[in-house]
């Protein structure tokens, strides 16, 4: 019964791909892009930072997936990696097909994202090997996950564009190469090309070799085009990082550069405030203990221990109690809880209080501050002054003892955490933490974390039901 219902979606769905018109004269006629030219028209500065963030937030969930060991599956919705990336490959990357159904314009804007944010991505990949490296990677994965995804008769019409000099083997010449010399062709579709273009397969033995000419099963094909994919963008980035010095003279174009090259999501983003006042000092040790991310229980408990907390431990704490909805009274009374071994004469003596109004607008310039986000802080890291982000600037012997007073005692996850943490990659190893402490949330949410308060927010909301 199983068989008859995905026989029948199965001709539905040969009978969508047939009906795909691929219009040649726009500039993106596919949905697949190898990327070979360069963007050409105007961007705003706001679009050239937006675009760039959002593809980055795709690679760091892929990358993410990839610490989980997910891979993109050759299937037609690329297997459970491509279920994890939908809806945030929809929010922050769409890309339709060019099926009759999709607005030409909507499609065309799509695609147009996809390949500037493409390129303002190699600006910032190309300055070292490792970066190039990692996008690579993460530009291959995710072009496979749009090829496996992608309908059959665009994808086809996007590989007969690249000029690959493939030549399809008919039923007839198969046929007569199995009696003549005796080959058992085990798959159904098979090209032949000049064998020089596929050394490494005819070195494998993977393929059959016949006047000069080798025989590829077509579940090869694909190998074949993504080993091409990313031949030609290791060239590019490389040829990129060369030109890089040249774009030091757009000093906004640079600074936007530099914050994604250190990881930045999202500079641009505003902080939510809650300001319904949620929250009591006297509750902030449980919630620590539960909800906070590692940077702001670190933060926490060393306050607590030692009764006094630096100024820029006092910046990024602070800020992060007032986003989460601590009023500006009960922060006032938080902070002299926590220098409670000070005489009210010392306390106010070193302005604590003063600084805590400060950061609610209610003194000074009267700006009303905002918690600051990963970037910020990972940025600012010092253990010194006990601030910062642990994945930064803990030892990893520390950093596991931290993680197991999370709760993390399994070997393996502590393992894939730490892997995580040794190519640098902090915010998306406290998305790791926040999934292998939080198993019960099945909201499809993205994994990389953004900012503390994002953190809390997510942990927070479980508990209550909001999911
Ligand atoms: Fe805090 Fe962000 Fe570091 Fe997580 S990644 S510990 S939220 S700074």
């Amino acid at each position: 019964m199983f068989r008859q219902n995905n026989g029948r979606k199965r001709r539905a769905y040969e009978r969508k791909i047939d009906s795909v018109e691929i219009d040649r004269n726009t500039e993106y006629p596919y949905r697949l892009n190898f990327y070979h030219g360069p963007p050409l028209q105007e961007i705003t500065v706001e679009e050239f930072e937006e675009w760039a963030i959002d593809r980055l937030r795709v690679l760091n969930e892929l990358e993410l997936c990839e610490a989980r060991g997910e891979w993109v599956e050759d299937k037609p919705n690329g297997g459970s990696l491509g279920q994890t990336m939908k809806p945030i490959l929809d929010k922050y990357l769409p890309l339709s097909t060019s099926s009759g159904k999709n607005r030409a314009a909507v499609v065309e804007q799509e695609r147009k994202k996809d390949h500037y944010s493409h390129f303002i991505l190699r600006l910032v990949f190309s300055r070292s090997e490792d970066l190039r490296n990692r996008f690579i990677r993460l530009e291959r994965e995710l072009f496979k996950l749009r090829y496996y995804t992608d309908m059959r008769a665009e994808r086809q019409a996007f590989i007969d564009s690249l000029n690959f000099a493939w030549e399809p083997v008919s039923e007839e010449e198969r046929k007569s190469l199995e009696t003549k010399l005796n080959w058992t062709m085990a798959e159904k579709e098979y090209f032949k090309l000049e064998f020089e273009n596929v050394l490494d397969l005819v070195e494998r033995r993977q393929v059959f070799l016949h006047k000069g000419k080798a025989y590829v099963p077509i579940s090869l094909q694909h190998d074949l085009i993504f080993n091409q994919f990313t031949r030609q963008l290791e060239k590019a980035l490389i040829a990129t990082g060369k030109v890089l010095p040249r774009l030091d003279e757009d000093d906004r174009l640079v600074k936007i550069l530099r914050h994604l090259a250190d990881g930045g999501i999202p500079s641009t983003n505003k902080i939510k405030i809650n300001t319904n006042g949620e929250f009591t000092a006297d509750q902030v040790d449980a919630l620590a203990s539960k909800h906070f991310p590692m940077c702001m229980r670190w933060m926490h408990n060393s306050d607590r221990a030692r009764h006094h907390a630096f100024y820029d431990n006092r910046t990024q704490y602070g800020l992060f109690l007032k986003g989460i909805g601590l009023s500006v009274e009960e922060s006032l009374k938080f902070w002299r809880s926590v220098f409670n071994t000070l005489t009210d004469d010392q306390y106010k003596k070193q302005n604590y209080a003063y600084n805590v109004r400060h950061s609610y607008g209610l003194e000074g310039s009267r700006q009303d501050y905002r918690p600051k986000n990963c970037m910020e802080i990972i940025k600012a890291t010092d253990t010194s002054k006990h601030c910062g982000c642990p994945f930064r600037g803990f030892e990893i012997s520390r950093l596991t003892d931290e993680l197991k007073a999370m709760g993390i005692t399994d070997t393996q996850e502590l393992a894939q955490v730490k892997d995580l943490v040794n190519k640098n990659r902090y915010h998306v190893a406290c998305g790791m933490v926040y999934e292998f402490t939080h198993k019960n949330d099945t909201r499809q949410l993205e994994h990389t974390i953004t900012s503390p308060n994002e953190y809390f927010e997510r942990s927070f909301s479980l508990e209550k039901g909001d999911a």
